[in-house]
């Protein structure tokens, strides 16, 4: 897609680390954006930071792992600015716990923000940008640890962000006919707020802290990258109408491990 000011941009999880990131970047490209997010004082603060620069900007309080909530969300935008041009399903939790320490309700949170926040932002937005037509993109932040399993993550994060990157590849082979296009973010290590997750935890679901998971990644693995170059990763993926955005390529030895598995599976 052609980036173009006046065009809408939704970025969900937005008041912090890569939304943040994106927020900014699509505002410096003269869109109007909306920044959603489930804490309403960062999605502010980060709005504050852009109207300094004359961006128009919309704070929105979501969170995207309740349906009306997302529903709303897209009303407002619609009502703000109009139909969305890029939907960046970008909010997203972890938690690194083995799967022995992993409760029911860790499983339910995360699913709930990661896989279910996603299809509801999808059901809420992508009817609207069907109808109005034209160029128009999605970007559906997923993980490098949605393409390879490391134990130090835990299931529960992996799983999420395996179930993903499934179905934004599905939804690209379905949208193919269309104008839309999707792109899957898959970052490693980014300099965020995220293993500060429970911060946005409802308290109803709140389990125990426990033991960080062994197993951990090879130092060489976790080459902390900041946000602002993420971001600009993603609008190049945008106007490339690329699917994948991969944030270090040092990863792809432990992906081929993978993949050579696999093939050696069909070959026995
Ligand atoms: P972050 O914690 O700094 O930002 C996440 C934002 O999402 C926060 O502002 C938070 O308030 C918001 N959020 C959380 N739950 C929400 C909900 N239910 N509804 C709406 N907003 C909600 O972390 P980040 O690293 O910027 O995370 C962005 C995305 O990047 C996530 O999907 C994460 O899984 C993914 N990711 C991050 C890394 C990394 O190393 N930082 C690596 C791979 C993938």
């Amino acid at each position: 897609m052609k980036i173009e000011s006046q065009q809408v941009a939704v970025i969900t999880g937005g008041g912090s680390g890569i939304g943040a990131a994106l927020a900014r970047a699509c505002a410096l490209q003269g869109m109007q954006v909306v920044v959603a997010d489930i804490d309403k004082g960062a999605a502010d603060s980060i709005v504050a930071e852009l109207e300094m620069f004359d961006a128009k900007a919309l704070a929105v309080q979501v969170d995207i792992a309740d349906e009306g909530s997302v529903q709303a969300l897209a009303d407002i935008t619609r009502e703000a600015f109009g139909d969305c041009h890029l939907l960046c399903n970008n909010a997203g939790v972890c938690i690194n716990r083995s799967f022995a320490d992993s409760t029911k309700a860790d499983w339910d949170w995360v699913m709930s923000v990661n896989v279910m926040g996603t299809v509801n932002s999808l059901n809420a937005f992508l009817p609207g940008m069907l109808k109005a037509g034209g160029a128009r993109h999605i970007v559906n932040t997923a993980s490098l640890t949605g393409l390879v399993a490391i134990e130090a993550v835990g299931s529960v994060y992996t799983a999420s962000k395996y179930a993903l990157i499934g179905m934004s590849e599905i939804l690209q082979q379905e949208l193919a006919q269309t104008e839309i296009g999707v792109t899957i973010l898959c970052p490693g290590a980014v300099n965020t707020r995220i293993l500060e997750s429970e911060r946005n935890r409802p308290d109803s679901s709140a389990t125990a802290e426990t033991a960080p998971v062994p197993g951990g990644l090879d130092e060489s693995f976790v080459r902390m990258i900041e946000p602002v170059d993420v971001a600009a990763m993603v609008l190049d993926a945008v106007r490339d109408n690329k699917l994948y955005v991969v944030t270090h390529p040092e990863w792809f030895p432990m992906i081929e491990q993978r993949v050579k598995l696999l093939e050696s599976a069909f070959k026995d």
